[in-house]
């Protein structure tokens, strides 16, 4: 039996060719309607790494690379009680910071980013975090996402949108960029979403792309945004 969302969605349905020959000012609409309804259906929507200071959500971030959030929650709270602030970090035995990040993949990769993220900022800003995205992408293994993700959550600025593998295979299936590049997608993204709700909707979209619209089968009936995307399957 078809169920009442897909039914609905059918009728005014939003097609791929409708969506490619969509003005801006329409594009920019129908983002400010996913973006409300994603925040009806996700009110709680947040950063799911566990964190209580800029370091620490950075350092979770780092070792969140091809790893699941649930992991790295579970490797942090040793993590930040045994290495509490950048000198710890810039001192650390890399053997040791290696067996405690072991679980998250890339161990050897992410360790020795960690003692380099420690050794720069004991250089170069007395041990902390800096809040430009400037000086936080010159770190060791923080790149634009990164610094994005700590910038929005510890921070509170948005500067960019956060493009993880959610926000880049959700927008292309809006039909809100048919970009595959990260920096360009977030480019048009920063395009469409309002600037003050650009860390949010990297919440939203993966929120939403863990729930409901995965990577192997999204679940189109069931989707809120059905009429509003040119991908549904329904
Ligand atoms: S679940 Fe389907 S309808 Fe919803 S956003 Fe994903 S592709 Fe579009």
């Amino acid at each position: 039996m078809t169920s009442p969302k897909a039914t609905a969605a059918r009728k005014g349905r939003l097609t791929p060719a409708m969506a490619k020959r969509e003005s801006k000012p329409k594009k920019r609409q129908r983002t400010a309607e996913i973006l409300q309804r994603l925040e009806e259906e996700y009110p709680d929507a947040c950063c799911a790494l566990e964190h209580r200071t800029p370091l620490q959500l950075l350092v979770a971030t780092i070792l969140s690379a091809q790893c699941t959030d649930k992991r790295v929650n579970m490797v942090t709270p040793a993590l930040f009680e045994r290495f509490p602030d950048a000198a710890s970090y810039a001192a650390a035995e890399m053997a040791e910071l290696e067996e405690m990040v072991r679980s998250t993949g890339f161990y050897r990769n992410k360790a020795k980013s960690l003692q380099g993220l420690g050794q720069a900022l004991q250089s170069d800003y007395d041990g902390e975090v800096p809040a430009t995205m400037k000086e936080l992408a010159s770190l060791p293994g923080v790149g634009r996402k990164t610094a994005n993700v700590v910038l929005g959550n510890a921070f509170g600025i948005d500067d960019g949108v956060v493009v993880d593998t959610h926000v880049g295979r959700l927008s292309n299936r809006l039909g809100l960029t048919e970009q595959k590049n990260p920096v360009k997608i977030e480019s048009d993204l920063m395009a469409l979403v309002p600037k003050g709700d650009w860390t949010l909707w990297a919440h939203l979209l993966i929120f939403h792309g863990r729930e409901v619209c995965k990577a192997r089968k999204p679940a189109c009936a069931d989707c809120v945004l059905v009429d509003l995307c040119p991908s549904a399957e329904i």
